[in-house]
């Protein structure tokens, strides 16, 4: 297909006139009516369809970095993505059901709006490209060290203290601690100065019995901030999460039978449903995502009362 005016070929971001033209952008379409070759009169779909092509546009150019941007509750920023297209290809309604069936305009509209479920399939199946982290792990616990780790803390430190490390320590403590882990772990973004870190470490560790090492981690992809070690089987439908996100149960989606089940409990019971419906409890709004994403998945129909 070629531009009407330039004759270059056209691409996504094709732009056609009330009778079915095609131009490769809006600037050849003004130049071929500015050089009078036809005169177009208004037409009542022209703006539905300027518009629907311009949001199609920039979703195109802009889903994938407005997604890396975002640092945590991944899954819930794909969601409401969906969702805002949903919503566009539901202002539509008329031209899918007509199936575009009323000139050029109405039909441009109506591809428009399986353009978009292509684009929602495409970005339901994004998963990030994660960061390493280079993690310094002394100890396997969480939170809270015992009384004989953190015995072993307080002399490491004071001995880096004393051999001149001084802000070294302030350093680690200040910016590199782990957030959930206390004691020797400490985060790095860089391998090299993790390494360098470690080899200032190792003998005083070394000297109190705590074993040190070096491993690559990855940061949960709900907002807890947790940063595990790479290799945790932790995923989710192929997002990473920490041991406690995975367990919540509020990510991923449900398989075919868990679905089936769930619809059929809540299209039955009409009292659970009011308590889903007007999120009555704190389970009820990530539940609803749950089933959506479910229903997206597996191609059904999101229920009313998830909706
Ligand atoms: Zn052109
Ligand atoms: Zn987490």
């Amino acid at each position: 297909m070629s531009c009407e005016y330039c004759l270059k070929e056209i691409d996504e971001k094709y732009m056609i006139d009330s009778k079915g033209n095609q131009f490769c952008s809006e600037h050849c379409l003004e130049e071929y009516v500015e050089d009078g070759e036809y005169s177009i009169d208004p037409h009542p779909y022209e703006d539905t369809y300027l518009l629907i092509r311009s949001s199609y546009i920039h979703l195109l150019e802009s889903w994938e970095k407005s997604l890396q941007k975002v640092t945590e509750d991944l899954e819930d920023a794909v969601d409401e993505l969906m969702e805002d297209i949903d919503e566009l290809i539901d202002d539509h309604y008329d031209f899918i059901f007509t199936e575009g069936d009323d000139g050029p305009y109405a039909w441009e509209i109506y591809q428009y709006t399986i353009k978009l479920r292509e684009l929602q399939k495409q970005i339901f199946a994004w998963r990030p490209q994660r960061k390493t982290y280079y993690w310094i792990s002394g100890s396997d616990h969480y939170g809270i060290i015992d009384a004989n780790e953190e015995q072993k803390h307080e002399k490491i430190c004071a001995e880096l203290y004393l051999n001149g490390y001084e802000e070294f320590l302030v350093f680690l403590i200040d910016q590199h601690q782990h957030p959930y882990h206390w004691g020797v772990n400490y985060i790095f973004e860089r391998r090299d100065m993790a390494e360098e870190a470690l080899k200032v470490l190792l003998p005083f560790c070394s000297k109190h019995g705590v074993d040190v090492s070096l491993m690559e981690a990855h940061k949960c992809e709900a907002h807890c901030g947790d940063i595990l070690e790479a290799d945790a089987d932790t995923y989710v439908n192929s997002w990473f999460y920490c041991y406690s996100c995975k367990e919540s149960d509020k990510h991923g989606v449900f398989t075919l039978q868990e679905l089936e089940m769930e619809l059929a409990y809540y299209d039955n019971d009409e009292e659970e449903r009011q308590v889903i419906i007007y999120e009555r409890e704190d389970w009820c709004a990530p539940f609803k995502r749950k089933i959506k994403r479910s229903c997206r998945a597996l191609n059904y129909e999101i229920p009313l009362w998830a909706d």
